[in-house]
C-alpha cells in the first residue's frame, strides 16, 4: 500500500506529484462506490471529480433494490433512509389511457423490496460521507482531469486542472468512471461503438400541486417519464434524435405532443419557455475493451446506458462492486496487470451487452409517435396478458441481468 495523505489537495497541485494505490476520475455512482469499496479495505484511493459539488440536475435518481441491499451490507441503509426519499413498489405504465404495470418488485429476494427515488446528490453525498470516513479516500472536487501520464508504454498516472493549477496524479491504478463523454478514455485511446442510434432528452421542472401524481411512464406519442421530487416533478420527455431543431417552434410542438400523451401533462407544461427546456443527447455505445495497461474504465465510461428502463446507475454501481473484488486484492499487493483488468471485463461484459439489448428493443416502440387508440406495441401487450412477467421485468431492472 502507498503512503497515505491527508493534504493531498495542497500536494497534487501546482505541478506536484503524489502517490496513490488508484485515481478514480468521475465522482458519480460507479466512481465513489468504487472509492467507498477501496478505502474501506484500507487502500489508498483518490475520487477526482469535475465539479465543485454534486448538485447538478441531469441526473437519474433511482436506487435499485440490489443497491439497497448493497447498502445494507456496507451498514449504510439507515443513513439512506434518512435522506429524502420516495418508494416505488411497481413500475406503472400509461398508453394513451391504458394503465399497465411494467415491472414488479414485490417478489425480490431483497430486504427493501422498492425501487427508490431520491436526488442523486443526496446519494452521492451519502456515498462521500461514508468513503470519508476512511483515512485513504481522498475526494479532490473542483479538478478536472483530461491527460495520462505514460511509462514505458503503461498508464501510471493522470493530468489534469486544480483550483490552483495543474495537477499531475500517479497511482497504481487509473480508474475512469467519468461518464459517456470521458476525456481520459478518449487520452487512453479507447472509443465506444455505437450500440443503437441516439436518442434525445428534453428534461425540465413542473410544479407540484397538492395530491397530483402521475403514472412513471407515459407513452404513445414519444414518451414522458415524471419523477416525483417531493414539491416538484422533473420531467424527462424521450424523443427521437435531433427533432428538437432549437427554433421558437420547438416548444409549442412539444406541448401538443405531451398533450397527446397526457392531456393533464401538457396542460401544466403550458407555460414553459425555451429556457425552461434543457436537451440531453443520449447514446447507448459501449467499449469493445475496458482497458489498456494501466488504466480501467467502468460504468458509462466504459458502456453509456440509455435512461430506458432505469438501470445505468445499478450497472455502474455492480461495475465498482466488481471491481473492487478482483482488484482490491491485487491493489494491496502490486499494480494489476492487463489479464486482472480482463478479469472485470469478463465478469460484467454479458450483463451489459444483454441489458444494451432490452434498452435497444425497448426504446424502439416507446419513441414511436402514435395517435390515441393506437394499438398497444407487442412487448406490452405481453406485460398486459401475461401479469406473471413483470416479475421477471422487475428482476431485471431491480436486480440486473
Ligand atoms: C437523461 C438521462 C436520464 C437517466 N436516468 C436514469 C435513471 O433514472 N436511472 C438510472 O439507473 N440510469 C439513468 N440514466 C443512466 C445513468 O445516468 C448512467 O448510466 C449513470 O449515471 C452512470 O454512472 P457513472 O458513475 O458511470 O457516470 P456519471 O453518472 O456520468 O458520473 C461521471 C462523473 O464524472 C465527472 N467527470 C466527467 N468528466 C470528468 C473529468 N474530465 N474529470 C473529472 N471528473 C469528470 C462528472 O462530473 C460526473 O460526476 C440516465 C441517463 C440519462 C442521459
Amino acid at each position: 500500500m502507498l503512503a497515505s495523505s491527508h493534504s493531498l489537495q495542497d500536494a497534487v497541485s501546482m505541478d506536484t506529484r503524489s502517490d496513490t494505490d488508484c485515481i478514480i476520475v468521475g465522482g458519480g455512482p460507479a466512481g465513489l462506490m468504487l472509492g467507498l469499496l477501496l478505502a474501506r479495505r484500507g487502500l489508498d484511493v483518490t475520487v477526482v471529480e469535475k465539479h465543485a459539488d454534486f448538485l447538478r440536475d441531469f441526473r437519474g435518481d433511482t436506487i435499485h433494490p440490489s443497491t439497497q441491499q448493497l447498502l445494507g451490507q456496507l451498514g449504510l441503509l439507515d443513513e439512506f433512509l434518512q435522506r429524502p426519499h420516495a418508494d416505488m413498489s411497481r413500475v406503472t405504465l400509461s398508453w394513451h389511457g391504458t394503465e399497465l404495470t411494467l415491472a414488479d418488485f414485490a417478489h425480490l429476494p431483497t430486504a427493501r423490496k422498492v425501487m427508490t427515488f431520491m436526488p442523486q446528490w443526496d446519494f452521492l453525498d451519502l456515498l462521500a460521507d461514508a468513503a470519508g470516513r476512511h483515512p485513504g479516500f481522498h475526494l479532490l472536487r473542483s479538478t478536472r482531469i483530461d491527460g495520462v501520464v505514460r511509462e514505458g508504454g503503461r498508464i501510471t498516472g493522470v493530468t489534469g486542472t486544480g483550483p490552483e493549477g495543474a495537477v499531475e496524479i500517479r497511482a497504481r491504478l487509473v480508474v475512469d468512471a467519468s461518464g459517456r463523454d470521458s476525456e481520459v478514455r478518449t487520452a487512453a485511446g479507447l472509443a465506444p461503438t455505437e450500440v443503437a442510434a441516439a436518442m434525445d432528452v428534453l428534461w425540465f421542472r413542473l410544479p407540484k400541486h397538492e395530491g397530483e401524481a402521475y403514472p412513471f411512464v407515459q407513452a404513445g406519442a414519444g414518451m414522458i417519464i415524471t419523477i416525483d421530487r417531493g414539491d416538484f416533478f422533473q420531467i424527462a420527455h424521450v424523443i427521437p434524435a435531433g427533432t428538437w431543431t432549437g427554433e421558437a417552434e420547438d416548444v409549442p410542438e412539444m406541448i401538443a405532443r405531451l398533450r397527446r400523451i397526457s392531456p393533464r401533462l401538457g396542460e401544466a407544461a403550458a407555460s414553459l419557455t425555451r429556457d425552461d427546456v434543457h436537451l440531453l443527447r443520449v447514446r447507448l455505445e459501449r467499449l469493445r475493451r475496458w482497458y489498456v495497461d494501466g488504466l480501467l474504465c467502468i460504468g458509462d465510461s466504459a458502456h453509456a446506458m440509455s435512461p430506458a428502463g432505469g438501470v445505468g446507475i445499478n450497472l455502474a454501481i455492480q461495475d465498482a462492486v466488481t471491481t473492487a473484488r478482483i482488484l482490491g486484492p491485487v491493489l494491496e499487493n502490486r499494480a494489476p496487470l492487463p489479464r486482472d483488468l480482463r478479469r472485470v471485463q469478463r465478469r460484467r461484459a454479458w450483463p451489459v451487452i444483454v441489458t444494451q439489448a432490452v434498452q435497444r428493443q425497448m426504446q424502439r416502440p416507446l419513441l414511436t409517435t402514435t395517435q390515441p387508440g393506437a394499438p398497444l406495441p407487442r412487448p406490452l401487450r405481453m406485460l398486459r396478458d401475461h401479469p406473471a412477467l413483470t416479475r421477471m421485468t422487475g428482476r431485471f431492472v431491480g436486480l440486473g441481468a
